[in-house]
């Protein structure tokens, strides 16, 4: 069967930056389940995926564009210290998470001053190129109920 809208893909990823380091990696533990078609992973991958099937290799290198996008200077903001509640050390590093007008964001901190903090809401992968090298394990049907969910059920996939 191969990779098209509506199959569940299951895969194997390793996932490098430019520079050889690895990002993340499913090797030491499950699969990554997904409904293809859905926008559940980046598009560059998704992209990738299409048309191949259970046992093929690939080995593809994904722009920002089709990642997680540019970095956007906008999403950069420095606010007081005072706003930032309930962590006693404040590190350059540190990620927050809070709500927002595009619901839960992540933030690092990038720059601290005696004041202010100042916090980046980029993705931390955004404006990075993206290697995957990935091992599809399995392609079958989606459930009716995946399909309405727009997610996989089960191992590897989404839990209710
Ligand atoms: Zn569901």
């Amino acid at each position: 069967m191969q990779v098209a809208d509506d199959k569940v893909v299951i895969f194997h990823y390793t996932l490098t930056n430019d520079a050889g380091d690895v990002l993340d990696s499913s090797a030491d533990g499950d699969p990554l389940a997904y409904l293809h078609g859905a926008g559940n992973i980046i598009p560059g991958l998704e992209q990738a995926l299409s048309g191949k099937a259970a046992g093929d290799k690939l080995n593809v290198r994904i722009n920002p564009e089709d990642g997680y996008g540019t970095r956007q200077d906008e999403l950069i903001q420095e606010i007081p210290r005072e706003l930032i509640q309930g962590i006693e050390n404040l590190e350059i590093g540190m990620q927050l998470q809070a709500q927002s007008e595009h619901g839960m964001q992540v933030f690092t901190i990038i720059e601290l001053a005696d004041d202010t903090a100042t916090l980046d809401g980029n993705h931390p992968l955004a404006g990075v190129p993206l290697t995957f090298d990935v091992e599809i394990t399995e392609v079958r049907e989606a459930s009716d109920e995946e399909l309405a969910h727009g997610h996989v059920h089960g191992p590897g996939g989404h839990h209710h």
